[in-house]
């Protein structure tokens, strides 16, 4: 009868290690594959622009010559002697400006494109982590995976292309030059520049740390503001706006006191290092000058020179900024890769599933036990048995905290029982497709309605993807939510609001209702679905559950509404006389 694709439950599965996030090359190439060909394109035009650079000094030093010249002895025609120089350096700058282009377009290509592929793989691969994920991770980190770590590694990487490469490139071209045109200049460069430059990187380093820091406390502060802003209601009903006002103006101040310093930091740092690139120019002018005066230099060359040491220097500077790039674009890049590679432990889909006149929505719990991945010393169910016999209702009723919504979780197979079995129609739910099961056999209304910000036609279409507007409609009248839908203006294109901010707790839930009902679902959840809501709406919402009820298997966690009405139960609750989740109460 069932539609299979594999028979045996999948074996088991441990949750894999999480570590350090590490870089993982071999996803990495996986998405830069695909654009080899323009990457190389872009590695040859920034390659050739760095040797552009490197050619430059040589000519300014070969028309200093010229002019020099022409101050000296004033025969023949400047003009015409230099043109042909400044020809050929005005070529190259437009070469050198044209190759710049091309390889900044080609990179920044590149780097959108990888960028697209890569939010989209870790979008898609955190869809599909197990609800336990979720229970161990902030929204708000893995948000910043798919948008701050790509965009910061995106960004590195295009720097390390562009800036690396050309970097490195000049500071090798233009070495060979000032090697060539004087080796005693250069090898007192090569003393002072390193030497420096260890300098600079010491306190870089430090700025760097003041900069996250700085960071930290911004993100600190725009918690805040998020929190008071996006619980605005409670706030005011609070009246905590004075308060509020004060956290958020203390974290400002403690991040403005950090910018202050790293403010302080980075002026110190421009100041010495001004001071030191000046007094580099004076001292190869000064040395360089006491050569050209001994006849073992000309004043050409000295130019030559100085212009490709200061080529070097700025180069090596940008190398080692580029070097705290590249560290924070590969750990941005690890904690992107991270969670693209974890599988798990209950897929999606795959497995068997059984045609709708076949199936009869029989429900069994066979002594399961269950605890939460997130609390794995607490056991929620011990040896817990229920049977839900097809088309009857059965009601879990237990306290608050009983685990009435851990049995919804494990009939959704949200998480797999640590011991037992969940069966319908007497096959292990593990055996089953979950796609199918979720999308058609269950349909489940919570205590929170959760609504998307879109429009409600939008929203009921959200339990069966394709169904027609007639369907949305009936819908829609089963779960006494038309009347409503239409006294609106905009009627069923009536955007919600963000998690259905517009709508009263009733109208939500029975928007939730028709949600569940247009899939029609065999088995219905009802996990304290009235709980939150006032007398009168509950009055509308449990006539419509009671109507949706009707020749489906139904699973009903009460305890709310019990109290409610007083009597026996609550009674019981008073005497604290239950302290479990009672067996089941067919109705
Ligand atoms: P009920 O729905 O009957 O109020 P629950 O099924 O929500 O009870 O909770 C049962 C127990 O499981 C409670 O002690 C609760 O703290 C715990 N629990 C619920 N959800 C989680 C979770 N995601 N992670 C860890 N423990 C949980
Ligand atoms: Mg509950």
């Amino acid at each position: 009868v069932a539609l299979c694709e594999a028979e045996e439950a999948p074996p088991a599965c441990s949750r894999p290690h999480v570590g350090e996030s590490r870089f993982n090359w071999k996803l990495f190439w996986q998405f830069l594959r695909p654009h080899l060909l323009v990457l190389g394109a872009a590695i040859v035009l920034a390659l050739g622009a760095a040797l552009v650079n490197v050619q430059i000094p040589l000519l300014l030093g070969q028309l200093v010559e010229i002019v020099a010249k022409y101050t000296r002895d004033h025969v023949g025609s400047f003009l015409t002697e230099s043109r042909h120089l400044s020809t050929s350096l005005l070529i190259l700058y437009g070469v050198q400006g044209l190759l710049t282009f091309g390889y900044l377009v080609l990179l920044s290509r590149i780097g959108e494109r990888m960028a697209v592929d890569m939010r989209r793989a870790l979008f898609s691969n955190l869809l599909r982590q197990d609800i336990a994920f979720f229970d161990a991770k902030k929204t708000g980190q893995l948000v910043s995976r798919l948008t701050t770590d790509v965009q910061e590694f995106k960004s590195s990487f295009k720097l390390v292309i562009s800036q690396g490469l050309r970097s490195c490139t000049q500071v090798a071209g233009c070495l060979v030059s000032l090697s060539v045109l004087s080796p005693r200049l250069t090898l007192l460069l090569m003393v002072a520049t390193p030497t420096l430059m260890g300098v600079g990187t010491l306190m870089g380093s430090a700025l760097r740390k003041l900069s996250r820091q700085c960071q930290e406390q911004v993100a600190r502060a725009a918690g805040v503001a998020d929190e008071a802003l996006g619980n605005v209601r409670t706030v005011r009903a609070f009246a905590m706006e004075h308060r509020e006002e004060e956290r958020y103006g203390a974290e400002l101040e403690e991040s403005r006191c950090k910018a202050e310093e790293l403010g302080q930091g980075i002026a110190l740092f421009q100041g010495l290092s001004n001071i030191a690139f000046n007094c580099m120019v004076l001292g190869t002018l000064f040395i360089g000058g006491s050569l050209v005066a001994g006849q073992q230099l000309t004043g050409g060359d000295l130019m030559s020179f100085l212009v490709a040491s200061q080529t070097v220097q700025r180069s090596m500077a940008n190398l080692s900024v580029l070097f705290g790039q590249v560290v924070r674009g590969l750990s941005a890049g690890g904690r992107v890769f991270e969670y693209m590679t974890l599988s798990p432990c209950i897929p999606l889909s795959g497995g068997c599933s059984v045609p709708r006149e076949h199936l009869r929505g029989a429900i069994t719990f066979h002594n399961v036990c269950f605890s939460y991945p997130s609390r794995p010393g607490f056991q929620v169910l011990r040896d817990f048995t229920l049977t839900l016999p097809p088309g009857k209702i059965v009601a879990l009723v237990g306290q608050s905290g009983g685990g009435k919504t851990t049995v919804a979780s494990l009939l959704e197979r949200f998480y797999d029982p640590t011991a037992g079995v969940v069966t319908l129609d007497g096959r292990d739910l593990r055996t089953l497709d979950p796609s199918w099961l979720r999308g058609q056999v269950i349909g489940f209304i919570s205590q929170e309605p959760v609504l998307f910000g879109t429009t409600i036609m939008e929203n009921i279409r959200f339990g069966k993807l394709g169904a027609t507007d007639e369907e949305v409609y009936a819908a829609a009248r089963e779960a006494n939510a038309h009347e409503f839908i239409t006294s609106f203006p905009e009627g069923y294109n009536t955007i919600v609001g963000e998690r259905g901010a517009t709508l009263s707790g009733g109208q939500k839930q029975r928007l939730a209702i028709a949600r569940a009902l247009i899939k029609q679902p065999a088995v219905l959840i009802l996990d304290e679905a009235t709980s939150a809501l006032d007398s009168e709406s509950e009055r509308v919402v449990q006539e419509a559950l009671d109507r949706a009820s009707a020749g489906r298997t139904v699973l009903v966690g009460t305890h709310e509404e019990l109290l409610k009405k007083g009597g026996l139960y609550a009674e019981l609750i008073r005497r604290q006389a239950l302290d479990a989740p009672a067996p089941e109460v067919p109705r």
